[in-house]
């Protein structure tokens, strides 16, 4: 029997069929990163590479049966939330992060998919405010979805603020869906800014992108690291899949996270 243990993440997502983004993009990173991810898909979805066509959330109940049986098992080093659908998951998913309050919780406030269909059955703003950003050790919010969370704020900074005076200890604005030449993400965390990373920009549109660095962040804290090691880290990390993606169906490129395991073939 081997005793060496990979740290483990429990990642709250959907599941996206084209294989891009949700929770194969999570697993493909965790895996990559030497974590053992233990998965509890929130929605099957209908997409594919150029967007959403329909998606159905699991039943609530059914999502906390399957979380609570891992959670008893085994010992859970970070949670990672992508794709919550509805406001009944979101309840659930809060219900079970109270009984794991020491337990880094990356929260990727998704509400639409990179190609633009919408991947939340309601209007989620609100369960998001009262539910899950209060629980978060950091949001990754790209600016649009910034800018839909704190939607009278006048500025990134307000933005950031904002989420922190919610409960957010760390917030990661991204910038990979402005139209500017370099990707500018920035991070706040315990109330003041900490930090901007530029990076070149790879040409092209990516499926999955933000569901690969928020799952890399909560991987690295699996790992031990400090908030901003496993930020600048999951950056690194990103761009490099980002950097190998290809171009597997008609849409956007799918990034590459295990473009280190092909060395090997
Ligand atoms: N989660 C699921 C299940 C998705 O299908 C998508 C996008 O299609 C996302 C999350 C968000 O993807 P991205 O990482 O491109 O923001």
């Amino acid at each position: 029997m081997n005793e060496a243990r990979a740290p483990i993440v429990m990642v709250f997502a959907g599941h996206d069929p084209c294989g891009g983004a949700g929770i194969q993009a999570d697993i493909e990173t965790l895996t990559s990163l030497g974590c053992h991810p233990c998965t509890v898909i929130t929605a099957l979805t209908a997409q594919d590479t150029s967007g959403v066509k329909d998606f159905q959330p699991v039943q609530a109940t059914f999502l906390v049966e399957q979380a609570r049986a891992v959670l008893e098992d085994m010992p859970v080093a970070a949670f990672k939330i992508g794709m919550t659908a509805s406001q009944d998951i979101i309840e659930a998913i809060h219900t079970l992060l109270q009984d794991y309050a020491d337990i880094p919780v990356v929260f990727d406030p998704v509400m639409a998919a990179g190609g633009g269909g919408s991947l939340a059955r309601e209007h989620l703003i609100e369960a998001f405010h009262d539910l899950l950003i209060p629980c978060a050790s950091i949001i990754t919010p790209n600016t649009v979805e910034a800018k839909a969370l704190c939607s009278d704020a006048d500025s990134l900074d307000a933005c950031a603020q904002q989420l922190m005076a919610q409960g957010a200890e760390y917030v990661l604005i991204t910038g990979g869906h402005e139209a500017t030449p370099k990707i500018e993400n920035r991070l706040w965390g315990h109330r003041q800014f900490l930090e901007s990373y530029q990076q070149e920009r790879t040409p092209g549109e990516f499926h999955g992108t933000g569901c690969t660095l928020a799952s890399s962040i909560a991987g690295y804290l699996a790992h031990g690291a400090t908030m901003p090691s496993a930020v600048r880290d999951a950056q690194t990390y990103t761009a490099k899949a980002v950097a190998h993606g290809r171009r597997l169906g008609m849409g956007q490129l799918i990034p590459d996270r295990l473009s280190w395991s092909s060395k090997h073939l």
